[in-house]
């Protein structure tokens, strides 16, 4: 789409709103121009809020509520071209990394709609409580009112169908907030719930850096919920603005996969090639550290090595291209900084041509080093050596994040005690600490935050059970 038949990118009680300032959103491979979004003011903000908390007096029912969210779902797949083709512009991620998270969003927005129907409250039992034998209790599920969304740049997508998408379903009205970087993929979002015929004010798209947004969006009484995707950093500014609201922060990480001694060393080669540097290793659960026992730690770097060795980073809509760069040019350098410091350990990679990163592997880099401690969110993966799977294990509890955690090994014993043990959101056992489905429960603990995605958790979640007791002669 061109940015002359593009809608401005501010989008209020269901209409297109003309902006004084504009934000320009940039190719992240060539560096042109490709459009430019409405800069949201304050007042434009807070405007968004009040049409929000309008709409939210006079709730969808389920039936319309389902049949957006479908209709969303199908345009997206009739549109996925205009989608595919902004989605690259704006991330700088491949074409397959766009198709792929394309098919994610439009099947959480599925999920959504089965679960706006699916919604229900449950019967009470009072006849124990002395002196209620004659009530009647149940509770109806209502919705929270006022959601904002706050969405990442790295996948502009499924974060924000993983906001907008169950919150509608709820029955709530949105304020959306996606990345001054990535806005493009969320304004094709909002486009889509216009046209399936969503009602004005239950969907209202702001663009603005996040330090003008976050003082308009936070301290507001009439939000009764912010989900936020970012940083831990920004993590608790939302959270400490978001007074009695509630809050789910699905927050940063360093991830980890573990490697026992008996593990499947093929199937960690071959599933660390993906999940340590698709979208250039800007995932929060991309594998940073691989912790091997010592045993199996050679054999391992000398397998990754080759493998990420043949990886190819560049254009992301050439054929053949794995990775395409980092979201800016100063995280490339940052990123290559670390590398730099740790220099001694880099087995393959690690080059940088302006915002593009060389797949690198690094080998057994110091334990107090950046590349280790801290989330580099770039196509970076060191591996570790461990004296056993339990040092492994309290390495990864050490650590402040506690998003998912990859296990390898084939005894079944051990990958429990990794469950029972691991201070995590969750355990991926034979697989990396990337994997995700959709429709499962998704969160982390400690400092990558708390609350649980996943439409059926999240419609829960941003419901408010009422208990209704009729007192019966
Ligand atoms: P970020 O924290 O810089 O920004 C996230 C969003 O917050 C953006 O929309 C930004 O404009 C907004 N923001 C910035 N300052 C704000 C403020 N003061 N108040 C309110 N909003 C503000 O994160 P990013 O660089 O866009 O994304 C990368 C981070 O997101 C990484 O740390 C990554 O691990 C994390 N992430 C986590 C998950 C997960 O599921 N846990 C998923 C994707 C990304």
């Amino acid at each position: 789409m061109s940015t002359a038949t593009r809608p401005s990118g501010l989008f209020v009680d269901g209409d297109w709103r003309a902006a004084a300032g504009r934000i320009p959103v940039l190719d992240k491979y060539s560096g042109d121009v490709v459009a430019e979004v409405a800069e949201a003011t304050a007042d434009d903000i807070k405007d968004a809020i009040g049409s929000a908390h309008a709409a939210s007096g006079h709730p969808l029912d389920a039936g319309e509520r389902a049949r957006v969210l479908t209709g969303v779902a199908d345009l997206m797949e009739a549109g996925a071209d205009r989608f595919v083709d902004d989605y690259v512009a704006e991330t700088g991620f491949t074409t397959a990394d766009a198709r792929n998270e394309l098919r994610r969003a439009v099947s959480i927005y599925r999920l959504s709609a089965q679960e706006a129907v699916r919604i229900a409250g449950e019967q009470v039992p009072l006849d124990a409580t002395p002196g209620s034998g004659n009530r009647l209790a149940f509770t109806v599920r209502v919705p929270v009112g006022v959601v904002v969304a706050i969405a990442p740049f790295n996948a502009p997508l499924s974060t924000v169908a993983h906001k907008v998408g169950p919150a509608i379903a709820a029955g709530n009205a949105v304020v959306l907030k996606p990345a001054e970087k990535t806005p493009l993929s969320a304004l094709n979002v909002v486009g889509a719930f216009a046209e399936a015929g969503l009602p004005p004010g239950f969907l209202q798209l702001v663009c603005a850096p996040g330090s003008t947004a976050g003082p308009a969006l936070l301290d507001d009484d009439r939000v009764r919920f912010y989900t936020f995707t970012g940083s831990t950093a920004v993590g608790r500014l939302v959270s400490a603005g978001a007074g009695l609201a509630r809050t789910h922060l699905e927050l940063g990480s360093n991830s980890v996969s573990i490697v026992a001694d008996d593990a499947r060393l093929d199937d960690v080669v071959r599933l660390v090639a993906t999940a340590g540097f698709r979208k250039a290793g800007q995932v929060c659960t991309s594998v940073q550290r691989i912790l091997v026992v010592r045993s199996r730690f050679d054999e391992l770097t000398t397998a990754l090595a080759e493998r990420v060795g043949s990886l190819t980073a560049g254009d992301p809509r050439a054929d053949g291209t794995d990775l395409g760069p980092l979201i800016a040019e100063p995280e490339a350098e940052r990123a290559f900084s670390w590398i730099e410091r740790a220099s001694a350990r880099v087995r393959v990679g690690g080059e940088r041509h302006g915002s593009v990163l060389t797949p690198a592997l690094l080998g057994d880099p110091a334990p107090d080093s950046e590349v280790l401690t801290k989330e580099i969110f770039a196509p970076v993966v060191s591996v570790v050596p461990v004296h056993d799977f339990d040092e492994a294990i309290t390495r990864v509890n050490a650590g402040p994040y506690g998003l998912q955690t990859g296990v390898f090994t084939q005894d079944l014993d051990r990958a429990f005690h990794a469950v029972r043990s691991l201070r995590v959101g969750g355990v991926m056992v034979n697989d990396t600490s990337s994997y995700h489905a959709d429709a499962m429960p998704y969160g982390g603990v400690k400092d990558s935050g708390h609350g649980v995605e996943g439409p059926p958790y999240a419609v829960r979640d941003m419901t408010d059970p009422r208990i209704v007791v009729l007192n019966l002669r």
